[in-house]
């Protein structure tokens, strides 16, 4: 038999983030580093901001810090909200959980209700816990848009709806990290007080940049926020951005493949951006229940065009079913994370992807299976086809 072909054609590098940079991005990158305070860089800095604004939908305003998306995590929670501040957060899944800590860390006071990690956030839960804080001392509710762990959506509207249903004032803090240009994302409309966001994955960049879009009520907030901040203040930022200009030095290159992502999401269309995104989750989702494989969220209102978490069958290594993908097909699975490792690996499907890209992909997970022995039926990347193709329910049919 001939062997395996790991040294030749591209890296399939379908984790649910960082994401393949398209061509284009990258060579709009590929040019040489702007004085960042001349003449020639307030463009590409408006451009940015106001590029931004467009995909947040968002008339407010926007930050841009050189850093991961952590950082934008903090500079939410550091511009509006004081020491020993209570906050009300959830737990979707290893995010939502690292998120939680850093609050702790922060000095803040999280209450965090409970979750099974196969369900984005429950608005009922959120509305009871803050119906029993009569006095308002929450000052803040804070959730994980795509829950990347997991592949389970949180319906944000639903939880700005449980807010108002409890007649509460806590501000609305979302993390969209790995949702932001993938999933539909309304900040002004839903009633967002804080949008956290990332480059690495629906904005097809590579790490590097991260965002926070801010309501006017998260203005008022910052004006009386007592943790300790610098680096992340908004106020700070506020002053040059109007002219194109930062506080200190931008990520220059980052800022150029920004402005060609923008144009050309934009160029697709926001929502065939979407659609494109939950076609590609309804097929990786079929190929999975053609594997016999269960996926990872248990409620369909909650699944994720971004991503696929795939159930092992029980005592199966989930990690080492990612190293034989690896070795033998090269290609990149996401791990199972903290509470869930080893158990479910990740198929991300974002980005800038297509149906072969996919197709590609879940061939790659089929042949990984079988190379690996996980017990499983074949047929799963032929009910994506055929979903694809528009055929759907005849692979699935013949797997069953
Ligand atoms: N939140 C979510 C939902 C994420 O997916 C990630 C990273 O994958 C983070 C936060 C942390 O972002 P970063 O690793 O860029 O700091």
């Amino acid at each position: 038999m001939a062997p395996p072909t790991t040294g030749t054609g591209r890296h399939f590098l379908q984790i649910p983030g960082p994401t393949n940079v398209p061509d284009r991005v990258l060579r709009a990158m590929d040019f040489p580093t702007m004085d960042h305070r001349g003449p020639q860089f307030s463009e590409v800095g408006s451009k940015s901001l106001e590029g931004m604004r467009s995909i947040f939908k968002t008339k407010g305003q926007v930050v841009i810090y050189p850093a991961s998306g952590t950082g934008a995590w903090e500079a939410a929670m550091v511009n509006t909200l004081s020491p020993g501040d209570r906050v009300l957060m959830y737990e979707t899944g290893h995010f939502a959980t690292l998120w939680k800590k850093l609050a702790e860390n922060l000095g803040l006071k999280p209450e965090f209700i409970e979750g099974d990690w196969r369900h984005g956030a429950d608005p009922q839960a959120i509305e009871d816990h803050l119906r029993k804080d009569t006095g308002g001392e929450i000052k803040a509710v804070c959730v994980v848009h795509n829950e990347t762990s997991t592949g389970c959506v949180t319906q944000i509207p639903e939880i700005r709806a449980a807010i108002d249903s409890a007649g509460h004032g806590a501000l609305l803090l979302v993390d969209t990290i790995s949702s932001l240009a993938s999933l539909d994302y309304r900040h002004d409309e839903w009633g967002v007080d804080v949008t956290v966001s990332g480059s690495q994955k629906g904005l097809m960049l590579p790490p590097g940049l991260s965002f926070n879009a801010i309501s006017e009520k998260a203005v008022k907030a910052s004006k009386s926020a007592g943790l300790t901040k610098a680096y992340w203040s908004w106020e700070e930022m506020k002053g040059p951005n109007e002219t194109g200009y930062f506080p200190y030095t931008p990520a220059t290159n980052l800022l150029y493949g920004l402005v060609e992502a923008v144009e050309m999401l934009h160029e697709e269309g926001l929502d065939n951006v979407f659609a494109r995104h939950q076609r590609h989750g309804e097929a990786a989702r079929a190929a999975v229940k053609g594997w016999g494989l269960e996926v990872l969220c248990a409620e369909p209102r909650h699944y994720s065009g971004v991503l696929t978490a795939v159930m092992m069958p029980s005592g199966v290594s989930a990690d080492n079913f990612r190293k034989v993908a690896l070795e033998n097909f090269n290609i990149s699975f996401g791990n199972g994370l903290s509470k869930i490792a080893d158990k479910v690996f990740r198929i991300g499907h974002l980005g800038d992807f297509n149906d072969l890209m996919l197709m590609g992909t879940l061939c790659g997970v089929e042949m990984g299976l079988e190379k690996a022995g996980v017990p499983h039926q074949s047929g799963g990347a032929q009910a994506a086809m055929d979903y694809l193709a528009g055929r759907a329910g005849t692979a699935a049919t013949r797997a069953a």
